[in-house]
Parts: structure tokens; C-alpha cells; sequence
């Protein structure tokens, strides 16, 4: 028997017991007649003891040869502590030491293994499974298996199966790359990992399975844009005989339900937004509504003043930074340079102070005055004591960069306080997106997302017009989940693939299997996935989604520590039926 407790379950009450402890030497104090070592596992610390007086001197000598983390194994008689600590609930008692044995040594850990560590990310990443011994990643790790848990919980609840679908699949476009895998029995053929079940759950609706679920992972081979990573997981989900509504009264239940187990907060009906409303009142399909600022457009205020910039532009729109008036014109300059970045790409800012006694003061007052910066003032929503920011230029990119500005400025603000929840849902979607460089329609959510009744004819006339019958469910400024009612008939699926720029051929190859489904009595069905990685980061106040799994990759979409990707050998190769013959970057463009 190694253990007859764990680290973090005596206290006062075992006084007197012998027990057996086993776990990582986390900390040791010498004072040569007596030692005290921090000895911790999962579960907590348990304080060791070794005593000249008590002690036997072998094992003291014996214990003078542990170094941190070393594995051992203790036995002795628990005993009340001279000073006690607080802190941990074991604090009182430690353990008397009578028996020691090294159950294996470590060597020098990288880094210090305490919640704030020398460490960093690369080191920390390497070394993973020391990382994971610290508390604030194992926390998360328990986190999370709460998070999904008690999804699990709330599922089955509702009649859910859960129900798992392949990895080896076939390509399909739901707008990002595959990661591919060569079939070794299949010469030169490919199979492609999902980007996520999206197929496989329909047709189980076709099945008749009416309601399924999946904690499954998904993989996509993108540019790894800040906190994104190349397999992440979804809870991923699909009903049958639904509409809209009731998709968003199950999620919006599923949500409400996590945030009380997980967080134990109570929220009331999440608010629904339109995309159009979203995009014009906060530059963004996922606002953060925790705090206002929300946008006011000056083209009725700001055009036809002479001031050719604005004249020019398609959308001049500003928001109010509350206090923003008081800052220096150091502070603004540095604004006007945050906008200018190339990650924001604004072309500058102008700004109009309202001061406290009611009178303003821009940086365009050849153009204005008072009254005409009272008119911005009142767009915005500015009070005295405020900054109004404005920015100018086509209207997508300028609804872009004033969003980046607003949240970059509440950040600085405070406003974005992670203990505050502010979930919503975003609805009436467009059907399709215009790829500006290229002038083609993409599906904006996927090719299976219907549209909304009765708009199946303006496919033909305005296709930018249509509205899907997709959702979003937004939380602090995150998309933490999104779907729609899928379309579930041949011959409206054959349109959407035609707007698509599908030919009849294409459409039958890449999505026969499913058009024929939908021959065999498909019922109607939608359904969503949530992300995981960062509903469970969201929920215990973070953004990184890489402190909430076990083994993340990094930024080049690399493993670190088990060094991966990696080449094959010319024996695997040639088992694959593969020649290697690697296009330099440039020729690949
Ligand atoms: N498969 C979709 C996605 O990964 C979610 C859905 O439509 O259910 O975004």
C-alpha cells in the first residue's frame, strides 16, 4: 500500500493515527536538528517532520538526501503542529516521520514548481507535466472536467445520447483547411480529420437519433492567430423536429445551468441581438455588452463640414470613453498611435474633448464648433467628463477598428471585469459573405445553414441579402458557440451548393452522401456547438485558453515537448506509398 490518506485530507481530528503518505517533495527546511518537508500530491500538503529527538538518525540523514520533487514515501504518527497554518487545511497537524522511502529521485526541476513559477511559456511547455503540477494549471485541469461534467449532466438530462463520429473522414469545406492523413491501404488517397462532426451529427438525425451530443475534437490546419490551436474541442450538438426557438431554449439552459454549478450565478433571459444591430452598434458580431460605449454614426453630424477626410469616407463613427477628457494629449497621441498599428490599421483618430463645464475641445475645430460636436456628443451618448473617439473609412473596416478601440479601451478601463457575466445571443446572421479579394460568396457559417424561410428566391437576385437561420451565443465578447437549422431537402441543398460555386459534379462528389440522405426522409433539425477551450477559460475568468488544456501547442502549431510535428522515415513513407518532395514556400503560394 503506498498511500492510507492523501496529502489534503488530515487535519486536527487524526491526531495520534499512523498513517502512510506518499507523494512530491515539494519544500524542505533544515535546521539540522530538525527538517520539515512540504509534501504534496493533487489533493494538497501534508507537513513532514523529522526530529533529532524523535527521529531515528538514520532516516534523518536519509531525508537530508532529498532534493525537490523527489517521489518518496513516509510513515509516521500524526501530530498537532507548534505553529500552525491557516492557509491549508492540513495546517495544523504534520506528520512525525518514523519510516522513509525514496520512491524514485528527480532531478532539478526547470523551473520552481509554485503557483508563480520562474518558468516560461517555452520552458513551462516542454516541461508540461511539471507545469501541470502546479496548482493554478491543475486547478484548471479539475475545471474543466467540472465544466464538462456537468454538461454531461444537463444533456442526459435532456434525453441527449451521446454519441461518438470518425476522425479518418473525408474533406469537407467548412472553411478552413483540413489536416489530411494518407490512407496506407489506399494508395494515394487521403483521409481528412473533421473540422468538426458537422455531417455525421445530420445524419444521424436522419438516423433518428432526435438528440445527440459530443465532447469531441476538432481540427483545423489555420493560422494560429493568438490563443487559437489546431485541435480544440467542441460540445457538439444536433436535435430533430426543432425550430430556432428551441435550440436557443436548450442552450440558453445548458449556459444558465453551468454558470449556476460552475460559477453559482443566476442569470435571467439572454438578451438576443440581430448581427446588423451588433455590427453597427459595437463594429462586431460578438460584443462584450458588460459595459456601453456603444457606437454613435456622425455621417448626418460630421459630413459636409469641409473636412475632406470625413466627406470622403463611408461611415464616420465615434464612441465616448467615460472620464477620456482628462487625458493628456500625450495620452491621446498614444491612442491615435495604438489606432495607427497595423493590427488595427486605422489611417488616424480625430477626438472632441466634452469638458466638465459643458464645452469641447477637438482636434478638428477648424470644422466644427460647439454646436456641431454637441451633435457628436449626443450620437455617442458622451457626458461631460468624456472623450469622444472617431474614426472614418469604409464602413467594414472602420466598424473593425473603432471595435478594436473599444475594447482596448475598456480593458484599460477596467470594464471588462472577469467576475461579470454578459451572455447574448446573436441571430438573423447573412446567409453568405462576399470574400472581397476574391468577389466570391462563402457560406457564413457553413453550406449546410438554411436560409430563413421564405428568402430562398432572393438567393437568386441579392444573395448578399439573405438572412440565415443561424445563431451565435456570445459571452464577454466571445463566441463561445454557434449553429443553425440545417437545410434537410436535395433540391435546396443544390442551390445553396450552386451559390456556392459548386458545379453539379463537385456537389455530388464531396456531398453525395449527404444529398442522398436527405432522399430518405430527412427530418427537419439544426443544432450548435459550443468551444470548449474557452467556455471553460471564460467561465473561470481567463483568456487563455492554453492554461485549460493538458497539452497545448503553441503558437507555430507545435507540440514542444514531444516534438511534433516530425519527419517520417523513408520506411514509413514508402509503406504510405509517399515520395517526399518538398515545394519551398515560395513555390507554393
Ligand atoms: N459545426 C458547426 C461549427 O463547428 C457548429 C454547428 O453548426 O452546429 O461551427
Amino acid at each position: 500500500m503506498y498511500r492510507s490518506h492523501t496529502n489534503g485530507e488530515l487535519n486536527i481530528s487524526n491526531v495520534g493515527e499512523e498513517v502512510i503518505l506518499s507523494g512530491w517533495v515539494q519544500k524542505i527546511r533544515d535546521k539540522g536538528f530538525m527538517i520539515w518537508i512540504d509534501l504534496r500530491d493533487r489533493y494538497g500538503i501534508t507537513q513532514l517532520i523529522f526530529d533529532e529527538d524523535r527521529t531515528d538518525k538514520a532516516i534523518i540523514e536519509k531525508a537530508k538526501s532529498l532534493g525537490r520533487e523527489f517521489v518518496i514515501q513516509v510513515k509516521g504518527a500524526i501530530i498537532e503542529r507548534q505553529s500552525k497554518n491557516d492557509k491549508i487545511y492540513t495546517g495544523d497537524i504534520e506528520l512525525l516521520v518514523s519510516e522513509l522511502t525514496i520512491l524514485n529521485a528527480s532531478k532539478l526541476p526547470p523551473f520552481t514548481i509554485e503557483n508563480e513559477t520562474d518558468g516560461g511559456e517555452e520552458l513551462r511547455m516542454k516541461y508540461r507535466y511539471l507545469d501541470i503540477r502546479r496548482n493554478p494549471i491543475k486547478n484548471n485541469l479539475i475545471f474543466r472536467a467540472k465544466v464538462t461534467q456537468e454538461v454531461r449532466n444537463f444533456l442526459s438530462n435532456q434525453a441527449f445520447i451521446e454519441i461518438e463520429t470518425p476522425y479518418l473522414i473525408k474533406s469537407t469545406p467548412e472553411g478552413a483547411r483540413d489536416f489530411v492523413v494518407p490512407s496506407r491501404m489506399n494508395e494515394g488517397q487521403f483521409y481528412a480529420l473533421p473540422q468538426s462532426p458537422q455531417t455525421f451529427k445530420q445524419l444521424l438525425m436522419v438516423g433518428g437519433m432526435d438528440k445527440y451530443f459530443q465532447i469531441v475534437k476538432c481540427f483545423r490546419d489555420e493560422d494560429l492567430r493568438a490563443d487559437r490551436q489546431p485541435e480544440f474541442t467542441q460540445i457538439d450538438c444536433e436535435m430533430a423536429f426543432v425550430e430556432q426557438e428551441d435550440i436557443l431554449h436548450v442552450f440558453e439552459g445548458l449556459t444558465r445551468h453551468l454558470l449556476k454549478k460552475v460559477n453559482n450565478i443566476e442569470i435571467g433571459d439572454f438578451p438576443r441581438m440581430t448581427f446588423d444591430h451588433a455590427m453597427k452598434t459595437y463594429g462586431n458580431d460578438k460584443p462584450d455588452i458588460r459595459f456601453g460605449m456603444e457606437f454613435g454614426e456622425l455621417n448626418d453630424v460630421a459630413k459636409h463640414r469641409e473636412f475632406k477626410i470625413f466627406d470622403e469616407a463611408e461611415l464616420v463613427v465615434g464612441i465616448a470613453v467615460p472620464g477620456g477628457a482628462a487625458y493628456t494629449r500625450k495620452e491621446i497621441d498614444k491612442l491615435v498611435a495604438w489606432v495607427k498599428r497595423p493590427q488595427v490599421g486605422a489611417f488616424g483618430m480625430i477626438y472632441a474633448k466634452y469638458n466638465e463645464d459643458g464645452t469641447f475641445k477637438s482636434s478638428v475645430d477648424k470644422f466644427y464648433n460647439q454646436e456641431d460636436l454637441a451633435a457628436w456628443a449626443e450620437k455617442t451618448g458622451a457626458k461631460p467628463g468624456d472623450l469622444i473617439c472617431v474614426l472614418s473609412g469604409k464602413i467594414n473596416k472602420v466598424r473593425a477598428q473603432l471595435s478594436a478601440l473599444r475594447m482596448e479601451l475598456a480593458e484599460r478601463l477596467g470594464l471588462r471585469k472577469p467576475e461579470e457575466f454578459a451572455p447574448l445571443w446573436v441571430i438573423d446572421f447573412p446567409l453568405l459573405e462576399l470574400d472581397e479579394e476574391t468577389g466570391h460568396y462563402h457560406a457564413m457559417h457553413h453550406p449546410f445553414t438554411s436560409p430563413k424561410p421564405g428568402q430562398l428566391e432572393l438567393l437568386n437576385s441579392n444573395p448578399g441579402e439573405v438572412k440565415a437561420n443561424a445563431y451565435d451565443l456570445v459571452l464577454n465578447g466571445n463566441e463561445i458557440g454557434g449553429g443553425s437549422i440545417r437545410i434537410h431537402d436535395k433540391a435546396t441543398q443544390a442551390i445553396m451548393l450552386k451559390h456556392l460555386g459548386f458545379s453539379e459534379e463537385e456537389a455530388i462528389a464531396q456531398f453525395g452522401f449527404l444529398m442522398d440522405a436527405f432522399e430518405f426522409g430527412a427530418p427537419p433539425h439544426g443544432g450548435l456547438a459550443f468551444g470548449l477551450d474557452r467556455l471553460v477559460a471564460i467561465l473561470a475568468g481567463k483568456e487563455t485558453i492554453r492554461d485549460f488544456i493538458a497539452f497545448p501547442k503553441n503558437n507555430s502549431g507545435r507540440d514542444v515537448m514531444i516534438d511534433a510535428p516530425s519527419k517520417l522515415d523513408d520506411t514509413q513513407l514508402t509503406e504510405l506509398s509517399l515520395k517526399l518532395n518538398i515545394l519551398k514556400k515560395e513555390d507554393n503560394q
